[in-house]
């Protein structure tokens, strides 16, 4: 049923007995469908891929075994917008960027948010979870699609648009953009 994903299902199954979970047939059927789909999956589109082959595991048992993996450590979800949360494994963590208007998922890696992460905790003692939702905005497509249409945008999206070219770590800290910013 997998296709090339065997090695990081045997992981993830090790994972899940190393930290005192069992494994079960089902257990073993959403973590397959978790490596099967293509990224970022709902429990509802996960319910559809192991229909294919364990008709008899509903919805409301991968909801259970979600949790259950969320719990030891086995998986994450995150929010990519109004949507339903949507589930990976943890051996690949990594911060998200959805697209508002087209729904496409940018990964970020996790050491872009370092500085930010410690700024908080030092500044105001607050422990943020950049990873729990995912930022909004719109993807370099999408950008470039809007600019063809001559589409009006209001002029801080044009602003932002005219310093993408060299974001980079600049868009971490808004405070300290402002205050070098000259007029
Ligand atoms: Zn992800
Ligand atoms: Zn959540
Ligand atoms: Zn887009």
């Amino acid at each position: 049923m997998t296709t090339g994903g065997d090695g990081r299902l045997e992981a993830a199954l090790e994972l899940l007995r190393a930290r005192g979970g069992r494994v079960t047939s089902a257990r073993r059927a959403v973590l397959s469908a978790l490596l099967d789909h293509e990224e970022h999956a709902s429990a509802e589109a996960l319910v559809q891929v192991i229909h294919a082959s364990h008709p008899d595991i509903h919805l409301s048992t991968v909801y259970r075994t979600l949790d259950a993996f969320e719990q030891l450590g086995v998986v994450t979800h995150v929010h990519l917008g109004h949507g339903r949360a949507v589930y990976h494994l943890t051996d690949e963590i990594h911060h998200h960027a959805v697209c508002e208007r087209c729904g496409a998922v940018v990964q970020l890696p996790l050491a872009l948010f370092a500085q930010l992460h410690d700024r908080l905790r030092d500044a105001f003692g607050f422990e943020v979870d950049a990873h729990h939702f995912a930022l909004a905005g719109r993807c370099a497509s999408c950008l470039a699609e809007t600019r063809a249409e001559g589409e009006r945008r209001p002029p801080a999206a044009a602003a932002a648009e005219a310093d993408a070219g060299d974001a980079g770590d600049d868009l971490l800290l808004a405070g300290d953009v402002a205050s070098e910013a000259s007029p």
